[in-house]
């Protein structure tokens, strides 16, 4: 699947089954806690916290995927192409970043 082929499926199943989009603030605000959840997972996955009996149903495959419906939910209604939205970042990031990793420089003061 695309990543346009997911804006269009998020699309047609907010219209059909979820009715219309929340409002953009109210979707940063549940973005906000799916990210949270995706935290909780990791923390007791690769952290030092330990999963309670209520932590058992979650999952980090269930909690990215929550993220990224949010993020593709947000993206759609307000007219983000994710895709084009995407190789912007790539290229971005690879004109800022594309020695970085080979020659690190140390940031601390003493350099
Ligand atoms: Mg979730």
């Amino acid at each position: 699947m695309s990543v346009e082929e997911m804006q269009g499926i998020v699309d047609e199943w907010i219209r059909e089954i979820g009715k219309g989009y929340f409002p953009p603030l109210a979707n940063m605000a549940i973005l906000t806690e799916e990210v949270g959840e995706l935290a909780r997972v990791i923390v007791r996955q690769y952290g030092p916290q330990v999963a309670k009996a209520s932590d058992m149903d979650r999952n980090l495959e269930e909690e990215l995927a929550d993220v990224l419906w949010v993020v593709v939910c947000l993206a759609n209604q307000t007219g983000v192409d994710l895709t084009e939205a995407f190789r912007k970042t790539l290229l971005k990031k690879t004109n800022r970043d594309s020695n970085r990793f080979k020659n690190p420089i140390s940031s601390s003061p003493e350099g």
